[in-house]
């Protein structure tokens, strides 16, 4: 058997093991061993590409890519065990970006490869260099999308710049001028491939990716962050056609598929249009936040909050990315099992985008080990809330705020969220007034069945447990 031989069966291998891991992961009692098979997929991948690699090229090049390997292998180790579980929405967004550049480059070096050098005959005779050179531009314009986007997204999420939607006048016209001037500066690539034609794609490219993701308001960011997978992707597919690569290719499409259908999913969950979110906010001219005036709030102490809970028949939890960020998902869950034993029906809530990421809430309290039969999705629990005596809303904003059903002018109008206010007490747990991820305010924060525990959510619940 021949090298190549070998190393197309491992990546027939590979690309099976990266399907089983994505059907893995899309269930927590699988998830582990869907990482297991990436893991896996991926160990054979390198592998096989390092073989391969070792076959053609020289010494000098082996070292190259074995020293490249050890630093990148050193940092992503480093960044891994570092990152908290609240930073991995932008840990995410920034890897993205480097998929983006690794496309971005491997076009630049597939130009010089080729095209700088008038074209290799043999390997790209009739046709094939035409399609070559359109490959090759794709790729880099998909790969400077996702690098630019998914930097601004980092930017987003990581808080260093605000999340409002940047509105520049006529932003959909830029947005269309920009993919005219693709579609004309691929056109002319293929007839006749230069230099400057790919400096020129590159630069809209790169201004295209800012100005989508920029445009893309604070609530609307989930989606973005699926999207942008979707589009590495797409960017790693381009350039496993460029370096007649299968398992590139494969893998490339296997995510950029799913990232979409993840994406769209997302959008049926917040109620948008994939279309709007995906064209930068296309349509969302109209919202406007509001410093409308709500009243006066009302404070609970924990000890009185643990007599409300003494007294209930029923109870809803409705976390969000404050429970992440105070790591209250440990306490919840003991509280969760003492009032469980003491009679009481104790039932989660989850919203589809609550915290930064999908299923980030599931993942906490899989970590705490509350039962995953007492964790309802949003759909499931949201006709409940009437019947519910006590709803703990703990460290979520946006995703109980009612201004989405009630205010048509709000910036998240529209998005279904959890009824928390149907239920006879909402005790919300926050550390002030301050407003959620999307910036805008929380009119059940004055509701009159609703009442502020103010400190870190942990050491609330912690006081709870111990006034109980
Ligand atoms: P929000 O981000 O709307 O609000 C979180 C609240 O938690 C804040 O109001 C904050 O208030 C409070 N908080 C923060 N730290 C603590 C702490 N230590 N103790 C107690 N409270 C704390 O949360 P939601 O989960 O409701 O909504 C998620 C938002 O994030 C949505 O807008 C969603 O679109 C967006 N998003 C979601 C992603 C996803 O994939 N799930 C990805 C990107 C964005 P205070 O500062 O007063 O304590």
């Amino acid at each position: 058997m021949t090298a190549t031989t070998a190393a197309q069966a491992a990546y027939i291998v590979a690309a099976l093991l990266f399907i089983f891991s994505l059907a893995g992961l899309s269930k927590h009692e699988t998830a582990k061993a869907g990482v297991v098979y990436g893991i896996g997929g991926m160990v054979i991948a390198l592998g096989a590409t390092i073989g391969l690699a070792t076959q053609s090229i020289v010494a000098t090049g082996i070292a190259l890519l074995f020293g490249a390997m050890a630093i990148g292998a050193i940092v992503g180790a480093i960044m891994a065990v570092r990152v908290e579980m609240t930073g991995m929405p932008e840990l995410i967004a920034m890897l993205h970006s480097f998929v983006g550049l690794a496309a971005v480059l491997v076009g630049w070096s597939g130009y010089y490869e080729v095209e700088a050098k008038g074209g290799h005959p043999a390997e790209y005779a009739g046709g094939l260099l035409r399609i070559h050179h359109a490959e090759l531009f794709i790729g880099v314009f998909i790969g400077a999308v996702t690098f630019t986007g998914s930097i601004v997204a980092y930017l987003k999420l990581s808080a260093k710049i605000k999340s409002n939607p940047m509105m520049l006048p006529a932003h959909n016209w830029l947005n269309l001028g920009a993919l005219v001037a693709f579609v004309g500066l691929t056109v002319a690539f293929v007839v006749k491939p230069n230099l400057a034609l790919l400096i020129a794609v590159t630069a809209v490219a790169l201004a295209l990716g800012w100005h989508l993701v920029a445009s893309i308001g604070g609530g609307d960011m989930p989606v973005v962050i699926s999207m942008l997978n979707s589009y590495s992707g797409w960017a790693a597919a381009a350039s496993g056609f460029l370096l007649n690569n299968d398992l590139l290719i494969v893998t490339g499409a296997l995510v950029g598929s799913s990232g979409a259908y993840l994406s769209y999913i997302m959008c049926k969950g917040m109620n948008r249009s994939f279309i709007s979110v995906i064209a930068g906010g296309f349509g969302n001219e109209g919202a406007i936040s509001q410093d409308k005036e709500y009243g006066e709030h009302r404070e609970i102490t924990a000890t009185e909050c643990a007599e409300l809970l003494r007294d209930a028949a029923s109870v809803i939890i409705t976390p969000g990315y404050g429970m992440a960020v105070a790591q209250a998902q440990y306490p919840v869950a003991e509280l969760t099992k003492r009032l469980r034993e003491r009679g009481i029906e104790v039932r989660f809530g989850i919203h589809p985008v609550a915290g930064r990421l999908p299923g980030h809430m599931n993942v906490l309290l899989a970590e705490a080990k509350v039962p995953y039969d007492i964790v309802l999705e949003m759909d499931e629990i949201n006709d409940d809330f009437p019947a519910t005596d006590v709803v703990l809303v703990i460290g979520a904003n946006d995703t109980v705020n009612p201004a989405a059903i009630e205010e048509p002018n709000s910036p998240i109008a529209g998005m279904p969220v959890l009824h928390v206010w149907e239920a006879k007490h909402v005790v919300i747990f926050k550390r002030s007034m301050a407003t959620g991820y999307a910036g805008v305010q929380n009119p059940l924060f004055f509701r009159e069945n609703s009442a502020m525990l103010f400190g870190d959510a942990k050491a609330r619940v912690e006081d709870i447990l111990t006034a109980l």
